[in-house]
C-alpha cells in the first residue's frame, strides 16, 4: 500500500480532515461483529513500512494521542457508536495466530487491523486531522471458538454492514463544522521543516 503517496496526494488536493473507515477484528467478545468503534489509541506491530516523510532533519511529531479529538467526537456522539479502544495494527497479510491474538488481548488491546498504521502518523506529519472509524467484522483467532478467522467470513460480514456503515460516516461528516478549528493536529508550529507541506 503506497501510504505516503496516498496521504501526500490527499493533502495536495486540499484535504485537511480524514475519517478513515476500516475493518477490524475484535479481541473481546464485548465488541461483536457489526459494532462500530472509534479507537483512541493504536499500537504499531507492523514492520518495514515507510512511516515518515522526514527522512532527515530529526523531526519528531507528537503522537501520544494519535487521533484527532474533534473528528472523534463527531462520530462518538452518534447513536450506537463505541467510544474508545486500543487498535493494534499488525503487518499482515496473514491473520493472527491464536497465541498472538491472546497476547494482544492480555495486553489490553481491543481491536486488530492491518492498515491503520502508518496512515495515522503520516496524517499527523502532514498536519491533517485523522480519525479511524472501525467496523468489527469478526472475533480474532484467540477469542473465537472454532477454526479462527477466515477471509471469506470477514468479507461477508463486511458486506452485511457496509451500507449502514457508509451512512454513519456521512452522518459524522455532517456533524463537522464548515471550517477546521482543531489545533491538536497542528504539530509543526515553530519547527523548521526540511520541505514545504503540499
Ligand atoms: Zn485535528
Amino acid at each position: 500500500m503506497p501510504y505516503r503517496a496516498n496521504m501526500w496526494a490527499l493533502r495536495a488536493l486540499g484535504v485537511r480532515r480524514i475519517f478513515a473507515p476500516c475493518a477490524v477484528g475484535s479481541l473481546t467478545p464485548q465488541l461483536g461483529p457489526g459494532t462500530v468503534v472509534v479507537p483512541d489509541q493504536l499500537v504499531d506491530r507492523t514492520r518495514g513500512r515507510a512511516d515518515t516523510y522526514f527522512d532527515s532533519g530529526g523531526i519528531h511529531v507528537e503522537f501520544a494521542d494519535p487521533y484527532c479529538p474533534t473528528l472523534r467526537s463527531a462520530v462518538t456522539g452518534l447513536p450506537g457508536v463505541v467510544d474508545g479502544a486500543t487498535m493494534v495494527v499488525i503487518q499482515g497479510p496473514r491473520f493472527s495466530t491464536r497465541a498472538e491474538s491472546q497476547w494482544f488481548a492480555a495486553a489490553g488491546f481491543q481491536l486488530v487491523n492491518m492498515t491503520g498504521y502508518p496512515e495515522a502518523v503520516l496524517a499527523r506529519e502532514l498536519e491533517m486531522c485523522y480519525a479511524a472509524i472501525a467496523l468489527v467484522t469478526d472475533l480474532d483467532a484467540g477469542v473465537a471458538v472454532g477454526d479462527g478467522v477466515k477471509a471469506v467470513d470477514v468479507y461477508a460480514e463486511f458486506q452485511r454492514h457496509i451500507e449502514p456503515f457508509k451512512k454513519l460516516v456521512q452522518e459524522a461528516i455532517g456533524e463537522l463544522a464548515g471550517e477546521r478549528s482543531c489545533t491538536h493536529c497542528l504539530t509543526h508550529q515553530g519547527i523548521e521543516l526540511p520541505f514545504e507541506l503540499p
